[in-house]
This record gives C-alpha cells, sequence and structure tokens, in this order.
C-alpha cells in the first residue's frame, strides 16, 4: 500500500498518519537506533522508519501488532523534517527515540510543525486535549511532569519502556514523500564521521567488551583497578568495540556510571558482547539485550554468563586483556607491568 505524504497545498492535512501518536525512527545502513522499539511502543505501534538501508521487513524489529510506514530517505535532519513535516501535520504527538538522530531531528521537526518539544522523556501520552510527559532532568535523577495543551514533538530514552510483544503479522505501508530537497537546509554536511566506538553512547555499539568484578586480581588497590579498566577502554578501542562494565564496577569508582550495563544502567544491544571476568547475575544480563554472540571469559566454567554464551573460555580475564593489548599493540600503563610478569 502507498499514502502520499504531501498535502495539497491550502488543503488540511489528513493523509494516512493521522492520528494521535506515531514514532519517526531514522536508520544508517539497516541499523535501528537504540529505543526505537520502544518508541514505536509508547506511540501504539505507529512507525514511520526513514533513513538509508530501511525496507519492509525492518517491520518485525517493532512488534507484531506494529503499523510500520517506510521510506528510503537521507539523513540529513532539516531536510528530513521538511519532507515529514506535511504528513505529521495531522498526528497529535510525534515520538523520536532520543538517539543521536532522533535528538538531532527533533527540533527541526518542532520548528517545522510550530510545536514544543518535549525532550528527553521517559513516558509521554495523548490525554484528551493535552499531551503529557514526564522529563529525565539533573543526569537522568529528577523526574520533571510536563504537560502542553496542544500538539507536540517529544523525544524517549532508550530503555524508558519494553517494546511491543513479537506476535502477529506488523501492517507495512511505503511512503511516498516529496522529493528530497536540494537546497533546502540550514546545515550543510561537510563530512560524515562515524562514532568512536570509545566514545560512543553505549547504547548504539555494535561491539561491546566488558568487565566486572573478575577482571580485577586479589589486592589490587584503586589504583590498579581504574588502570585496568582504562586498559579494558583502550583494547576495545582497538578492536572496534566500546567498553562496558557491572554494578560492582561501577559502584568501586573504576569506571563511570554511564559504562554500568544491566537493569539499573544502559540497555544495550550489541551483535558481539564480551564478558571479562563477569558473573551474569540477572540485573546485568537483563540489559544486554540478544546479541548474536556472547564470549565469556570466566575461571568458573559453571557461571551464569558462560553459561549463555556461544564461546566459554575458562581463562583468566586479566591476563588474557594484558595478553590482548600486547598483540594489539596497545601500551599497557606501568601501574600494570609487574602484572605482566606475574603472568
Ligand atoms: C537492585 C539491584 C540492581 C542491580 N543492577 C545492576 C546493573 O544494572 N548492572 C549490573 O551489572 N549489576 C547490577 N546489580 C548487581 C548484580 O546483582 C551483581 O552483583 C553484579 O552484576 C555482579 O557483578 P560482577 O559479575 O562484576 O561480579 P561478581 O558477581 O562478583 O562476579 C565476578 C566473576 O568473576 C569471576 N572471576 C574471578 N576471578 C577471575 C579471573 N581471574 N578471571 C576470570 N574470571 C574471574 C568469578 O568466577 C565471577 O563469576 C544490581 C543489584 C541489585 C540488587
Amino acid at each position: 500500500m502507498t499514502g502520499p505524504l504531501a498535502a495539497p497545498e491550502g488543503d488540511p492535512v489528513t493523509g494516512p498518519l493521522a492520528g494521535p501518536a506515531v514514532a519517526v525512527v531514522v536508520a544508517r545502513h539497516g541499523r535501528l537506533p537504540a529505543g526505537a522499539a520502544e518508541a514505536a511502543a509508547e506511540a501504539g505501534g505507529r512507525v514511520v522508519l526513514v533513513g538509508s538501508g530501511v525496507g519492509p521487513e525492518m517491520a518485525a524489529a517493532f512488534g507484531g501488532s506494529a503499523e510500520l510506514y517506510w521510506a528510503q530517505t537521507g539523513t540529513d535532519p532539516s531536510r528530513l523534517a521538511s519532507v515529514l513535516a506535511p504528513g505529521l501535520d495531522a498526528v497529535r504527538l510525534v515520538l523520536l527515540p532520543a538517539s543521536p538522530d532522533g535528538r538531532d531531528l527533533a527540533p527541526h521537526l518542532a520548528r517545522r510543525l510550530r510545536r514544543p518539544l518535549l525532550a528527553g522523556a521517559v513516558r509521554a501520552s495523548v490525554e484528551g486535549d493535552r499531551i503529557e510527559a514526564d522529563l529525565l532532568r539533573v543526569d537522568g535523577r529528577v523526574v520533571v511532569p510536563a504537560a502542553v495543551g496542544q500538539a507536540a514533538v517529544a523525544t524517549l530514552w532508550p530503555g524508558s519502556r519494553p517494546a511491543l510483544s513479537g506476535d502477529g503479522r506488523p501492517a507495512v505501508h511505503h511512503l511516498d514523500l516529496p522529493p528530497w530537497p536540494a537546497g533546502d537546509s540550514s546545515v550543510e554536511t561537510l563530512e560524515l564521521v562515524e562514532p568512536d566506538p570509545t566514545t560512543m553512547d553505549l547504547g548504539d555499539a555494535e561491539r561491546v567488551l566488558a568487565g566486572g568484578a573478575g577482571l580485577i586480581p586479589q589486592g589490587s588497590d584503586a589504583r590498579r583497578a581504574r588502570a585496568l579498566f582504562e586498559l579494558l577502554i583502550e583494547v576495545a578501542g582497538a578492536l572496534g568495540a566500546s567498553a562496558g562494565a557491572t554494578r560492582v564496577v561501577t559502584d568501586a569508582g573504576w569506571m563511570d556510571y554511564d559504562r554500568q550495563i544491566g537493569t539499573t544502567g544502559v540497555t544495550i544491544r550489541p551483535d558481539l558482547y564480551v564478558a571479562l571476568g563477569i558473573s551474569g547475575a540477572s540485573q546485568h544480563v537483563g540489559g544486554i539485550g540478544d546479541p548474536a554472540c556472547v564470549v565469556s571469559v570466566n575461571l568458573d566454567p559453571s557461571c551464569p554468563m558462560t553459561g549463555l554464551a556461544e564461546l566459554g573460555m575458562v581463562a583468566d580475564a586479566t591476563g588474557l586483556l594484558l595478553e590482548l593489548a600486547g598483540r594489539l599493540g596497545v601500551a599497557v600503563p606501568d601501574d600494570l607491568l609487574e602484572l605482566t610478569g606475574d603472568r
């Protein structure tokens, strides 16, 4: 089914997207951003999928009861807003995942649609003639309720809610969008820089190398522990991966909280997850998504993490990290040189 988004000049905009809420998701090279399925669920299953490498086969990612409208487009936020805005005018609540592209596009859409932007929500809904949202503020420590008496655009943090269930067959429609504007952009794209795995949002990482309490040898002081986790970040970067950690590690101050994976940390969705010295507690495993490949390095062959791994290595995690550093040409800090001698 095809639905034209552009309304004729001067006509009231109705169109195929008219309704209380819709999620707008920007994919790159066919990869959905973190939080895409949750934004779709918050919008009642209605989702507009745009960007590069998208197609009808991606509908399954949004759950069986989803209604997907898709179109191949560019990712320039200003141009994207100009082609999407006419059809979204008839939608009261336009929700985007608070992923990098979602956060870029949302203000452009709000400006085009002349609406307020409710940025960084953990909940957003249409309540009568109001849009209500709970907004996360102060580094995620405070939830501020907000309400506006008009249509709005909102961004939803990944991990705020579950996605829709996978049962059933999603309804899929192709969207005919207006032609991609040539010169109508406030943004000039000079170069597209791929994210650096050592600093990118952990939730968007395709490969994650994570460390737990087992990475720190008995009797280590805080300085050595922090040096080992610095090395983990370097080795992960050399492998094109992002570094993560368990709560034991972040609570000890050996790594920042934005690297904590789990139910009270970041929800990740990598293709490859490598766990160094991690037992696999449910609160940790609850945040690792469904990776195609899990590798567990642990001295205990019967720990839960090794039980769910595709590859379980019964080995010393610290030794393996130092060995990897040596083979990848990553400099081992002075604080750790004595460990290389020990092994
Ligand atoms: C309300 C609540 C919320 C929580 N939220 C989170 C969360 O979001 N994220 C999270 O991670 N945790 C969370 N936790 C904590 C969680 O329950 C576990 O305590 C934690 O995940 C365990 O971390 P760990 O695997 O690093 O440590 P441990 O459980 O102590 O495991 C260490 C592992 O290292 C292995 N090991 C030891 N020495 C070596 C060696 N030399 N080489 C290789 N392996 C070795 C051991 O066999 C063991 O399996 C939460 C807990 C609660 C109560």
